[in-house]
């Protein structure tokens, strides 16, 4: 147990473990939980009243969560003293007990001082963050068709531009370095030759390695295996296009480890087109060839010798017996679509895609505007997953203006409890919960945030009045 500055230990529960990246749940573990700022005074308490209850409905006495009370933001400041926005008892805390949840967390604007979310991923290594977009029926919805989406955004977490590796443009070491990348880096590269930095400018670092991408897209792959139909399906989603050795390295990590690792359980896009169009065609010859090189397929290098182009007849000699005859219909679909694409394609066809593996920035946009299709950032759950640790969060932040006034949406918060239940593997109370937040939302029992879309308008409920129309609703 850690030796705690000015927390109690706690008397009652257990430790939740790790093994092999995988955690141990005990019927009774002990979660810190980060009231958070703002906002965070009135969805904190909603979202515990809602997640005992469903535990003591589903399993009665048998499982408990002992909620031990750790201090971040402007709580810490309060308690530990001013700018202690992090103390190091809340490190230790989550680092000894392994799972936490969250409130969201102020990250004052410039001034160097960094955000409070991105520390905490940081330090606990928490590479996955994962942000599922499902629609519950009854939510006003911008969209024609919400029920469409249903999506799960896995946002790579600790590498990217977020990792926050930047000059101010007046800096030395940013003068010096633009120096150095004009007079040294740039005519050492025969591709880059021609081009050069202005001299003035801010410069950020965007740092991304196959190791961190492929341990992130391992846990999608993962995640979509326990999927069933359709839903078996994970996008790599990039702007290789334009970042070739960042982005387009991430989408050729992502492939690489799908063949390599995940073989008898994956398909990629390319090998499902070429067993199918195989299936369909019988044999392939040069002329069937010249109709299967279709845009985006030109890069195929056709052998005389044989008249079958050579990825094709590595394809064929290497999985037709496994994955053909239709087998690989059932397996995990990997394919990958440019970023700036799946945003309109979640909207004009959202019924076709499942997990989507981003990196960080991309994943950050990509799932605000994915949770403004299915009723906005009140119903946004999130969890940061690493291999020692995990932390549930909402998606929004401490939304300033509407705080202690008893007012906001719970939703997103009491959501990424339900993520957390699933994580311990307590799915009768998640799916409860579920249910009763449906069931609200179907009667119209609603906060302020969903009722002022509703037509015809209705009276909205108070945050706490929307956790007991949920718990009312089990
Ligand atoms: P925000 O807190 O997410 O709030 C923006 C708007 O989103 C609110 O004014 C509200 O819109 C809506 N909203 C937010 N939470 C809601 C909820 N629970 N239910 C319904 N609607 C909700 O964004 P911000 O004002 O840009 O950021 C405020 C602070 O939060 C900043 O310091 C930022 O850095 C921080 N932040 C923290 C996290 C985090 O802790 N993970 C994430 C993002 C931002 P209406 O007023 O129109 O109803």
């Amino acid at each position: 147990m850690p030796n705690f500055e000015k927390l109690n230990n706690p008397t009652e529960g257990q430790v939740i473990t790790f093994t092999n990246g995988k955690p141990n749940i005990p019927n009774n573990p002990i979660v810190p939980f980060i009231r958070g700022d703002g906002t965070g005074v009135d969805i904190w308490p909603a979202t515990q009243r809602v997640l005992d209850a469903s535990i003591l409905h589903s399993y009665g006495n048998e499982r408990k969560i002992n909620w031990f009370k750790v201090y971040a933001g402007d709580e810490a400041c309060d308690k530990y003293g001013t700018y202690n926005y992090l103390p190091n008892d809340t490190i230790e805390a989550i680092q000894h007990f392994g799972v936490a949840i969250k409130g969201p967390l102020t990250t004052p604007v410039g001034g160097g001082i960094r955000s409070l979310n991105v520390a905490l991923r940081q330090i606990f290594d928490l590479y996955s963050c994962v942000r599922p977009c499902k629609y519950y029926s009854g939510t006003p919805s911008p969209h024609k068709y919400p029920q469409d989406l249903d999506i799960i955004v896995y946002r790579e977490n600790t590498e990217d531009i977020y990792m926050g590796i930047e000059w101010e443009e007046e800096d030395e070491n940013c003068i010096n370095l633009i120096n150095y990348i004009n007079k040294t880096a740039i005519p050492n590269s025969s591709k880059l030759k021609n081009r050069s930095l202005p001299e003035r400018a801010g410069i950020g670092i965007k740092p991304v390695s196959k190791f961190g991408s492929q341990r992130h897209i391992r846990k999608a792959i993962e995640h979509a295996k326990r999927l069933s139909g359709d839903k078996r399906h994970v996008t790599l989603v990039h702007k290789g296009n334009i970042m070739k050795f960042t982005e387009g390295a991430f989408r050729d990590w992502g492939y690489e480890l799908a063949v390599n690792e995940f073989r008898n359980d994956c398909i990629t896009e390319r090998e499902s087109w070429i067993l199918d169009n195989i299936q369909k065609n019988n044999q392939i010859t040069i002329e069937n060839n010249a109709k299967l090189i279709e845009p985006g397929f030109d890069k195929l290098t056709i052998s005389k010798r044989d008249y079958i182009c050579e990825e094709i007849k590595n394809t064929i000699s290497k999985i037709s017996k496994s994955h053909g005859n239709n087998k690989w219909k059932k397996l995990v679909l990997v394919d990958d679509r440019i970023a700036d694409s799946i945003f309109q394609q979640i909207q004009t066809r959202p019924q076709e895609y499942s997990i989507l593996a981003t990196l960080n920035l991309n994943g950050d946009y990509l799932s605000d505007a994915a949770a403004a299709i299915v009723g906005g950032l009140g119903m946004a759950p999130g969890a940061n997953i690493g291999d020692k640790a995990a932390i549930f969060e909402a998606t929004h932040g401490t939304a300033p203006k509407h705080a202690g006034l008893n007012k906001i949406n719970p939703g997103s918060v009491i959501l990424s409890g339900v993520m957390m239940l699933e994580y311990f593997g307590w799915d009768k109370a998640a799916n409860l919960i579920t249910q009763g937040l449906s069931k609200s939302i179907e009667k119209r029992q609603v906060t302020y945030d969903l009722a002022r879309l509703m037509e015809p308008s209705v009276e909205p409920l108070s945050c706490s009045e929307f956790a007991e129309s949920i718990i009312n609703n089990f």
